[in-house]
């Protein structure tokens, strides 16, 4: 087996998102004036924003937005605040928005956002103070017809509440320029837990069409935030056996099946996974390499790398995460007998209820949480059901699938558009 070198088991989301694009380019043999054109973003940001701490000193912090392509529909995707946030990384996230939406079909685009820095050592002050200086920088690009933000990692509806409230100051009351915010602002029945919902139904749906019980399922997760513990919750519910969560710091691990509403209790009463007393402590890391059936990453990109990925047991990875699986290790998993559905298509429960959100917002009219689940579950099974069959079809990956499907729409609505 050809060792994979150390320098390509870590990558950015950049060049991450373009392989996998490269990928699929390939295969459908497109021209170079297109390939361009999608490799880029449209419009990258960068700000630097002076914030007053507690103690009463001043730090600057850099934040992007990055808009990858809006032909489509307005950009949309995510804010990310973490201390390795980067701006390659905010490209490649941004472009796996652009995908994800067209795959989905929703009639909208690409971008993404992120500011580095550590939310967990800053006050809830200091980080509103943060995201007003943020909404300030963006300003101009973002906007209900242009780009409309969302949580991603450790952001949440009180920091959309804010963005929407210092955008609101300047262009008037806008609900529609931020989706995932508090259900009193016009957020959305059902958004809250709509990426780990869309992740228990593709699974759903692999074991479905696999002929598997959910019940005789055992699923390990890594990552106990939005995604992950809603993934864990839905799964769970479902009858899945889920045997080991981790957060960064912690990891609890039971082969019967933790009770996932206990496990977040804990974790919000100590702030970490660590003894809890439905499991048992392992290392985060291991979570990855437990012996399970499916593997659900769900925390952040390149988990899974050529340091790692001989050691894993499970037979599917189902990407909660954006990007969890290192492109240069992921061709050498079915060489070893596993199938990755890709995060485009799993993890596109999110911004599906993000859509239905905005909708709501533009329509200044409120939609019954059983006509959203309805929705997000006809959308989710409809896309892995187009996914599937084209995989089958042409004997290719899922996700060399899934790129083809959503490159074919964006080149056909850019055509149509006129804009090469
Ligand atoms: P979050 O901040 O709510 O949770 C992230 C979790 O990952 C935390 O529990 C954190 O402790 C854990 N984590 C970080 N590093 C880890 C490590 N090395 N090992 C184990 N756990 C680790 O973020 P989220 O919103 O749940 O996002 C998780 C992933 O899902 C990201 O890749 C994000 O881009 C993607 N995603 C999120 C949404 C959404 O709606 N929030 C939608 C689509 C995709």
């Amino acid at each position: 087996m050809k060792k994979i070198p150390d320098s390509e088991s870590f990558t950015d989301c950049h060049k991450a998102s373009r392989m996998q694009f490269d990928r699929a380019a390939d295969i459908m043999e497109l021209d170079q004036e297109v390939r361009q054109w999608l490799n880029t973003s449209f419009r990258e940001l960068a700000v630097r924003m002076p914030v007053r701490l507690d103690d009463g000193s001043v730090r600057v912090f850099s934040g992007y937005r990055v808009q990858h392509n809006n032909v489509r529909g307005p950009h949309k995707g995510g804010l990310r605040y973490h201390p390795d946030v980067s701006l390659d990384d905010v490209r490649g996230l941004a472009a796996w928005m652009t995908w994800k939406c067209a795959l989905l079909g929703l009639p909208l685009g690409g971008a993404k956002g992120g500011i580095t820095c550590d939310p967990k050592k800053m006050s809830p002050g200091e980080i509103e103070r943060l995201t007003r200086e943020y909404t300030h920088g963006v300003g101009d690009l973002i906007g209900p017809t242009k780009d409309i933000p969302a949580p991603d990692v450790n952001t949440n509806a009180q920091i959309m509440a804010w963005i929407m409230d210092e955008y609101s100051k300047r262009e008037g009351y806008s609900p529609g320029v931020v989706t995932g915010k508090p259900i009193e602002l016009g957020g959305s029945a059902g958004r809250i837990d709509a990426t780990g919902k869309g992740v228990s139904i593709i699974v759903q749906k692999w074991a479905h069409k696999e002929n598997i019980r959910l019940d005789k399922t055992t699923i390990a997760v890594q990552g106990f935030g939005n995604v992950g513990y809603y993934a864990a919750l839905h799964l769970s519910r479902l009858g899945c056996r889920i045997i080991a969560v981790s957060d960064s710091r912690s990891a609890t691990f039971n082969k019967h099946g933790l009770d996932i509403e206990s496990a977040k209790e804990h974790k919000i009463r100590k702030g970490d996974l660590f003894d809890f007393n439905g499991g048992e402590n392992i290392n985060p890391e291991d979570v990855l390499t437990q012996k399970c059936d499916y593997l659900i990453p769900a925390a952040l990109q390149n988990a899974i790398h050529g340091g790692n990925f001989e050691r894993l047991q499970a037979r599917v990875i189902f990407e909660a995460a954006n990007g969890p699986i290192c492109p240069f290790t992921e061709p050498r998993l079915p060489e070893i007998g596993i199938t990755v559905l890709p995060d485009i298509l799993v993890n596109g429960g999110g911004v599906t209820v993000s859509y239905f959100e905005w909708v709501q917002n533009i329509q200044h009219f409120e939609w019954k949480e059983d006509i959203i689940s309805r929705e997000l579950e006809m959308i989710m099974s409809k896309t892995f059901d187009a996914v599937i069959s084209l995989a089958q079809e042409r004997n290719i990956a899922p996700r060399l699938a899934a790129f083809i499907l959503a490159i074919e729409k964006v080149v056909r609505a850019g055509h149509l558009r006129g804009i090469y």
